[in-house]
């Protein structure tokens, strides 16, 4: 089974390889059939679909196997971007991985990776946290988890609480950038940053900046808001290393 990353907006970020295999599989497991279709239509591809997505990802994983077990090849895709990241996929490919398939990556386009190479916060050690409780109360908590450490943090959010998270941000880490990567690859991509309180005045002046796809970059804690523990681990690491 191949596991193939789709453009998160411009289509021509579907990797040449990604488009072979979806021409040559015998069957495409997708999260929204109709998405999908749309994207192979653009392509020229006509292929059978399943769909598979969070609520029939356990009853579907039988099935599955049971073609590839009979020679048939697969190609799992979610709506957009990398399957399996803030995305259905993981327990079909925990399961055929157990059964000894062969699943193989056909890498592209995902948000988080594609935010983090032109936020300009630091790439070296970073947090992946998905998206965070729509709940303020836990959201806030889960902020507040990670505020002394060192490494950035990525977010991702939808339009309809993208500024609840950032009046979050303020209550947490008032000082602290943060990073904005806005409908990427698409015609508004926008980079904002600033603090978040900044940042939702931006949104106030222009409610344009508060539509469409957002990630959220989150700076590491400087060396004097660090945990003193984290402090203590990072100098015996870097003395072991020199
Ligand atoms: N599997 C996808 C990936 O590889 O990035 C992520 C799917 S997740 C359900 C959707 C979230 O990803 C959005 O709410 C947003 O936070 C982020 N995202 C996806 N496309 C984006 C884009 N073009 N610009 C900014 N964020 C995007």
């Amino acid at each position: 089974m191949y596991v193939v990353a789709t453009p998160i907006g411009n289509l021509e970020d579907l990797s040449v390889r990604a488009g072979r295999v979806l021409a040559e599989v015998d069957a495409i497991a997708a999260e929204d059939t109709r998405h999908t279709q749309r994207l192979l239509r653009h392509l020229g591809i006509e292929r059978p679909l399943v769909s598979l997505h969070e609520h029939n990802e356990s009853a579907r994983v039988e099935q599955l196997l049971t073609r590839l077990r009979a020679g048939a090849s697969l190609a799992l895709v979610s709506d957009a971007g990398t399957p399996l990241i803030s995305d259905p996929g993981f327990v079909l490919v925990r399961e055929l991985r157990q059964a000894g398939c062969r699943v193989v990556p056909i890498p592209g386009a995902c948000a988080l990776i594609t935010a983090l190479s032109v936020a300009g916060l630091p790439t070296d050690r970073f947090t992946f946290e998905g998206f965070l409780p729509a709940k303020s109360g836990p959201r806030q908590r889960q902020l507040e988890a990670g505020i002394a450490r060192p490494e950035t943090r990525v977010f991702y959010e939808s339009p309809h609480r993208i500024r609840d998270l950032l009046v979050d941000i303020d209550q947490v880490a008032a000082s602290r950038q943060v990073v904005l990567a806005r409908e990427l690859t698409k015609t508004f991509e926008t980079l904002l940053d600033g603090t978040a309180s900044e940042l939702l005045a931006q949104m106030e002046a222009d409610s344009d900046q508060a539509r469409g796809e957002f990630v959220v970059m989150l700076a590491g804690a400087p060396a004097d808001e660090r945990d003193a523990d984290e402090v203590a681990a990072e100098t015996l690491l870097q003395a072991l290393l020199d």
